[in-house]
C-alpha cells in the first residue's frame, strides 16, 4: 500500500515527525516552567525484607502535578527532559527532596533508606559526587540511608571516570543498586565493580513467575549469582502473596509492589509506616 500512496506517504510522514518535534519542544518548555512553578512531587513506594516483614527503605518515584493535564508519570516526561539535559535539574531536585524526605522520617522515628532513580546523563557529570554530598550535607542524613539506582547500560562504558565516581561514592558509604536488572546487556563484568550493591530484579521476571518456569529459573540464577557476588537482591513488581512466599522461599532478600503499597506521596506514605509500625 505504501508504493501506492506515492509522494503522499512522505507529506504525510513529514508532518507526523513536525508534530512530534512540536509535542517535544511543547514538553520541555512546559517542564522548564515546571522547574520553576514546583510542579513536581516524589511518591514513595515501601521496600520489605522479605525475612522480617519490616519496612527498610522507600524508593522516590518522581510525578508532575500539570496545571491542566493533572499527575503524569514519569515515562510520559523523563525521556524529553534526557534529550533536553533538563533531567539534571530535575534530577538535583528529586534528589535533594528525597534525602530532606528521608531525614523527616528519621526524625519522627522510622530509620529508613531512600532509594532516588539516577538518569545515566546525571550519573557521567563530573559533579555528581559533591552534588550528592551536599544533599547529605544540608539535610544531616548519613550517606548509608541513600541508595542510588542505576542502570546496567550506565556500567557498559567502563570508564575511569565511572569507576572512580563508583569508587568514591560507595567509599563515602552510598549505597549504589542496580535497577531492572536482566533487561540490559549480558556481560556482567561490571559487576565486580559493584562492592556494596543491590540488584533489582526486573518486575518483566517477577510478574509470571508462578506460571512461568523459565521466568523461575532466571530469577533464581540472579539471586545465586548475587549472593555468591555479596550483592543484595530485591525483586520488584511484587503483587501477590504467592510471588512473595516463591520469592521468600528463593533467599530473595527484598521486594516491592503493589502487595504492600503503591507509590505514594509523602503523608500517605508515613500514614503506611506508622500503621506497619503498629502491628
Ligand atoms: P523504576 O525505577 O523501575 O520504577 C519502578 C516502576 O514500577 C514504578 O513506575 C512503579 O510505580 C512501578 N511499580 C512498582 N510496583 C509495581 C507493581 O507491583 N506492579 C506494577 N505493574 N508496577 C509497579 P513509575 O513510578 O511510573 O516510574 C517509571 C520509571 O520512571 C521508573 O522505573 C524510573 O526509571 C523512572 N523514574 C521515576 N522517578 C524518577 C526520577 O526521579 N529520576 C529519574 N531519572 N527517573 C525516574
Ligand atoms: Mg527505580
Ligand atoms: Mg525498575
Ligand atoms: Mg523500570
Amino acid at each position: 500500500h505504501a508504493k501506492d500512496m506515492g509522494k503522499n506517504c512522505f507529506h504525510f510522514f513529514d508532518r507526523h515527525m513536525n508534530s512530534n518535534v512540536q509535542e517535544h519542544m511543547q514538553i520541555v518548555s512546559d517542564l522548564r516552567k515546571a522547574l520553576k512553578n514546583d510542579e513536581f512531587v516524589l511518591y514513595y513506594q515501601p521496600q520489605i525484607d522479605l525475612t522480617t516483614s519490616t519496612v527498610i527503605g522507600a524508593e522516590a518515584l518522581i510525578r508532575w502535578i500539570h496545571p491542566e493535564k493533572g499527575l503524569i508519570p514519569p515515562n510520559l516526561f523523563i525521556p524529553h527532559a534526557e534529550s533536553s539535559g533538563l533531567i539534571i535539574d530535575i534530577g538535583r531536585w528529586a534528589l535533594d527532596r528525597a534525602v530532606c524526605d528521608c531525614k523527616n522520617w528519621q526524625l519522627q522515628g522510622f530509620d529508613l533508606t531512600v532509594a532516588v532513580n539516577i538518569s545515566p546523563k546525571q550519573f557521567r557529570r563530573s559533579d555528581i559526587q559533591s552534588v550528592v554530598q551536599k544533599a547529605l550535607e544540608i539535610h544531616g542524613l548519613e550517606a548509608n540511608q541513600l541508595e542510588l539506582e542505576i542502570t546496567e547500560s550506565l556500567l557498559v562504558d567502563d570508564t575511569q571516570e565511572l569507576n572512580n565516581t563508583l569508587k568514591y561514592l560507595t567509599n563515602m558509604g552510598v549505597k549504589i543498586s542496580i535497577d531492572d536488572f536482566g533487561t540490559g546487556y549480558s556481560n556482567l563484568g561490571y559487576l565486580k565493580k559493584l562492592e556494596v550493591g543491590t540488584l533489582k530484579i526486573d518486575q518483566s521476571f517477577i510478574q509470571k513467575i508462578q506460571q512461568d518456569p523459565q521466568d523461575q529459573a532466571i530469577v533464581t540464577a540472579i539471586i545465586q549469582m548475587a549472593s555468591s557476588l555479596n550483592l543484595k537482591t530485591i525483586a520488584e513488581g511484587v503483587e501477590h502473596e504467592t510471588t512473595k512466599n516463591l520469592l521468600a522461599g528463593l533467599q530473595c532478600d527484598q521486594g516491592q509492589g503493589y502487595l504492600w503499597a503503591k507509590p505514594l506521596p509523602n503523608d500517605e506514605f508515613l500514614t503506611f509506616i506508622r500503621k506497619r509500625a503498629e502491628m
